[in-house]
C-alpha cells in the first residue's frame, strides 16, 4: 500500500539537483517540477516587446550565462531531461496570453534531430497543452554560428515549408529558443504569411543583445 510520503514526493531540480521549494506562495502560483525557483530566476525572466513590420515579437529570457549554460546542457548535450526547465514556470501566463494560438516551432535540420536524438523545440512546449504544429523544415545543416552578419541572411535559403502545411485563418504563434539577427525568424515569417494565417506573433526565449535598448515589462500580462 503507497504510503502517505510518496504522494508528496519531494522533486528535485533538473539544473542543480537541490530539492524544489514546496508550500511557498511563489511556488503555488508557479508550479514546477523541473526547475527550481533560484534556477529559473537565475535565467532572469525578463519580457521584452518589440514590433517589426506589424508583427509582435517577445523575448523571455536575458542571453546571459546562465541561459547558455542551460540550451547548451539540452540542445548541445542532448539532455532530454530538461525540455520543461525552460518555461514550466511561465506556462500559467502562456497559456493565457496565447490562448487561441497554434504552436509553430522554427525548425531543426532532420541531421541535427537525429544526432539529438529529439527535436528540441516542441519538447520544450509540450507541457503547454496547446496544438504544436510543425510547418517548417530545415533543409540543410547550415548553421548561423559559423556566419558572419552577411552570411547568416543566407538561413532563408534552406528553410521550406513541409507538403501540406496548412494554417489559413488560424492564429499562429512563431516560437524559437534565440533571436540573434532574427535571419531565421523573419525567413520562417516570410513562408508562414504565404499560408495566410489569420495573425501571427514571434516569441523567443532569449534574445542576444540589444535588450537594453528595448522596452521590458515585469509581468507578462
Ligand atoms: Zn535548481
Amino acid at each position: 500500500m503507497p504510503s502517505k510520503k510518496s504522494a508528496t514526493a519531494t522533486l528535485f531540480c533538473k539544473v542543480c539537483h537541490r530539492p524544489i521549494e514546496k508550500n511557498s506562495i511563489f511556488n503555488a502560483v508557479f508550479a514546477a517540477k523541473s526547475i527550481c525557483l533560484r534556477c529559473f530566476l537565475a535565467l532572469k525572466p525578463t519580457y521584452v516587446h518589440w514590433k517589426e513590420n506589424g508583427i509582435h515579437f517577445t523575448s523571455v529570457y536575458r542571453y546571459e550565462e546562465a541561459y547558455q549554460s542551460l540550451i547548451y546542457l539540452y540542445k548541445g548535450c542532448g539532455d532530454y531531461e530538461l525540455r520543461q526547465a525552460f518555461l514550466e514556470r511561465l506556462f500559467p501566463f502562456l497559456k493565457i496570453r496565447y490562448r487561441h494560438y497554434v504552436v509553430v516551432p522554427a525548425p531543426s535540420s532532420s541531421s541535427k534531430i537525429d544526432a539529438r536524438g529529439f527535436d528540441h523545440l516542441p519538447a520544450m512546449f509540450e507541457g503547454l497543452g496547446k496544438e504544436v504544429r510543425c510547418l517548417l523544415q530545415k533543409t540543410s545543416d547550415f548553421k548561423q554560428s559559423d556566419q558572419n552578419k552577411f552570411g547568416r541572411k543566407k538561413v532563408g535559403n534552406y528553410i521550406s515549408l513541409l507538403p501540406g502545411a496548412k494554417i489559413r485563418g488560424e492564429k499562429v504563434l512563431l516560437v524559437d529558443d534565440v533571436f540573434t539577427t532574427g535571419a531565421t525568424v523573419r525567413a520562417c515569417l516570410k513562408l508562414l504569411q504565404r499560408l495566410h494565417p489569420a495573425k501571427i506573433e514571434v516569441l523567443v526565449l532569449a534574445r542576444v543583445a540589444k535588450d537594453r535598448k528595448r522596452r521590458r515589462r515585469p509581468s507578462f500580462l
